[in-house]
């Protein structure tokens, strides 16, 4: 089959035309017979079984029943007249309903004939009832020879209004197997086809869209799951191999003074196994001659500022400069703070860059920067101005990637002629397969170990009429010396309820915390900023012992003394979130606690989050779940949610898939890199296309 008629615009397709083409565009995006083709169902309707009428369920989706009409009557209500059928089979009776169209159905309609009808059942005091069913008599229905399967295709309502239904896609599609005559190139070498036993391309696409069976309708879709996987990890993979082998990196390759002094006479504190692991694995790539391009996972508190900066320091032992990119500038002041206090006793230069640093200091900066006298650079998207250029960028590390987007990375890259090593920091842990899909093109390396000492954080959920006892436990908390967040919901959609929720809450806690014995600060986006720097400041230090705030303080900051975290109206956060609100206490010696406020009416998603939150502190455990109940498109937000458009395949079902996928996608490029082998031909071309075409969506810089 020549692959060319694939790409012949729809509206060529006998049964299409310009109308119903400019619609199937501009609803699907179905502009050739391969998005056509490409078109996958969402579901199947299973005809293949029977059900007899005493078998009903309450919830029965979509049923086929025998049975025969012995009346018919018309009943006049409130809203209109409707056509009601009372239907028989052999074990008991229920009713079908037509609200539209009464006239010629009852006239079609033979009464004590055999029928097959197909629909929706709804009960209604014990009655079974099926609106609008898809009607056929028996006789009709035993010769005709359909696919017991039948497919569902996505749709919108404007398709259907325009009678673009699922029998009309159905139709289109079978015209396409005739026009292609059902051949479709193999787009799978054939070991790996042999070796999992695969269907043929041919036999998949059939079966996909008009399933023989159930068991051939599952083995098409794990071949075309299988199929949609390979490519996108064959690429990822594909890529991070060409940058190693063609972008050349700075090489590291001295471990000295800074970072050996460092190390034996400075280090606060024993470093974990899995912080000396990761360190390791960096220090690897760093001196590997090749571009480090890494994505550094690990929880809250898990302790990668410490791991940053023994990176930091061994760029500056090759001489070169390092950054360090942090999404807010409270954020990037405490990096600065602690950073500049722990190798205040190396004698290094380093500054602080973010919005807010005035002009002449600027200036001062991105002159140091520039000759080389300053060794570490730490700030915000300031960082990122053009103005700022360096001597010798070696290393660039951004924290919390998740704040920033992909063009952000790649700013950084073209700091240099030759790339800096790239390290991306992330607290929202991203469970395996997604990162997998995501960043496939990134190295990854996870610190799945707290520091020792931690308290596990105590998490308990509170409903607001339990609020007088939950003072009382702040008040307690105070008393003993400790410091309290209290967090509120912050959305632009009720933007203004949300303010005076905010307002009115910490108008309350004045009263029930009076100065001067309680100091109360209070920090949200509305503020100045240095308003703000101000109160997180007094929070910071001590002088206040309650601290109200929107979600601004979600990220980063680090207050040991604070081990209570009041988070109000819980179930309006995401699990992320409310992880990463958590994380916040739980950073010093004693005991802390997380208290979730909600009211009593709450949704079975809520539920889940707030225990999900009570039952477990790690974040690993707590990503799949948020993974689960959100889907991955929201996860990444949707400036990303596009890598996970995908066709058929699902990253958090398939999951398994996606695993073999990636190893056959790696194994492939491993024996054959640039896909010469006669066998991997259909490799290259199909892959080939897929680039050209950018069907698989190109991702990260
Ligand atoms: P995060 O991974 O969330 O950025 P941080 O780097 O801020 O975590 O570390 C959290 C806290 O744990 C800091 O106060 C830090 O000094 C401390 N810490 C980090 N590593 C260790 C360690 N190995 N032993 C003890 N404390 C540590
Ligand atoms: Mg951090």
């Amino acid at each position: 089959m020549n692959s060319d008629i694939l790409q012949t615009p729809i509206d060529y397709l006998k049964g299409v035309g310009p109308n119903r083409a400019d619609l199937l565009r501009k609803e699907l995006g179905i502009h050739t017979y391969q998005d056509l083709l490409s078109l996958f169902p969402n579901r199947y309707l299973d005809k293949t079984q029977y059900y007899k009428i005493n078998q009903l369920q309450n919830n029965a989706s979509e049923v086929q029943v025998i049975g025969k009409i012995v009346h018919l009557k018309m009943v006049e209500q409130k809203r209109g007249k409707r056509l009601i059928a009372t239907f028989i089979d052999d074990t008991g009776q229920m009713e079908l309903v037509w609200f539209r169209g009464h006239k010629w159905i009852k006239e079609s309609l033979k009464l004590n004939t055999p029928y097959v009808v197909f629909g929706k059942t709804n009960a209604f005091n014990g009655v079974f009832s099926m609106p609008h069913p898809e009607m056929e008599l028996l006789t009709e229905h035993e010769k005709s020879l359909r696919s017991a399967m039948q497919p569902v295709y996505p749709s919108t309502e404007k398709l259907t209004n325009k009678g673009i239904t699922n029998r009309v896609i159905n139709k289109i599609m079978q015209q396409l197997f005739i026009e292609t005559k059902g051949k479709f190139i193999e787009t799978l070498a054939e070991p790996i086809l042999h070796e999992l036993k695969l269907i043929p391309k041919n036999a998949a696409m059939f079966n996909i869209h008009f399933p023989k069976s159930q068991e051939l309708l599952y083995k098409a879709q794990y071949r075309l799951k299988f199929e949609e996987l390979f490519y996108i990890q064959l690429q990822l993979i594909a890529k991070n191999l060409t940058r190693k082998q063609k972008i050349k990196g700075f090489n590291f390759d001295q471990v000295g003074t800074y970072f050996t002094n460092f190390y034996k006479n400075h280090l606060p504190f024993e470093l974990t196994n899995a912080q000396k692991r990761v360190i390791k694995e960096i220090r690897n790539d760093l001196g590997s001659n090749a571009q480090m391009n890494r994505l550094l996972q690990g929880d809250v508190g898990s302790g990668k500022t410490i791991v940053a900066l023994m990176c930091m320091l061994l760029a500056i032992d090759n001489n070169f400069q390092a950054c360090l990119m942090a999404p807010t500038e409270i954020l990037a002041t405490q990096h600065y703070q602690g950073i500049a206090e722990l190798i205040a006793p190396l004698g290094l230069q380093i500054k602080l860059l973010t919005g807010s640093t005035k002009t002449a200091e600027r200036r001062a900066i991105h002159e140091a920067l520039e000759n080389g006298e300053l060794h570490i650079i730490i700030g915000t998207h300031a960082l990122l101005e053009d103005k700022v250029q360096f001597k010798n960028l070696g290393l660039a590390i951004i924290d919390e990637q998740h704040r920033f987007g992909v063009a952000q990375r790649s700013k950084l890259w073209h700091k240099n002629d030759i790339p800096p090593h790239i390290l991306v920091m992330t607290a929202t842990p991203i469970p395996r397969t997604l990162a997998m899909s995501l960043y496939g093109d990134l190295d990854i390396s996870v610190i799945d170990e707290l520091p020792p000492g931690r308290k596990p954080i105590k998490t308990v959920h509170r409903y607001d009429s339990n609020r007088l006892k939950v003072l009382r436990f702040i008040r307690d908390e105070i008393e003993k010396g400790r410091q309290v967040y209290i967090v509120y919901p912050l959305i632009q959609e009720s933007e203004k309820m949300d303010y005076k929720d905010l307002m009115d809450g910490y108008a309350s806690l004045e009263r029930d915390f009076p100065k001067p014995k309680h100091q109360i600060s209070i920090v949200h986006g509305q503020m100045k900023p240095a308003d703000k720097d101000y109160e997180m400041e007094r929070f910071v230090n001590g002088e206040t012992q309650i601290m109200v705030a929107t979600t601004v303080i979600e990220v980063g900051v680090n207050v040991p003394n604070a081990s209570v975290m009041i988070i109000e109206s819980a179930e309006r956060f995401g699990l992320s979130q409310l992880h990463q609100l958590r994380g916040r206490v739980g950073r010093g010696a004693e005991q802390s606690f997380c208290i979730l406020m909600t009211g009593h009416k709450l949704s079975n998603d809520s539920k889940t989050r707030l225990e999900t939150m009570c039952a477990t502190n790690d974040g690993f455990e707590i990503a799949e779940v948020d993974l689960k109940l959100r889907g991955p498109g929201d996860i990444m937000g949707t400036q990303q949610s596009g890598v996970l458009n995908l066709k058929i395949a699902d990253i958090v079902k398939d999951n398994d898939i996606l695993k073999t996928a990636r190893y056959y996608a790696m194994q492939t490029l491993k024996e054959d890199p640039s896909l010469a082998a006669p066998h991997n031909q259909i490799v290259k071309y199909t892959f080939s296309k897929i680039v050209k075409n950018k069907t698989i969506w190109n991702y990260i810089s």
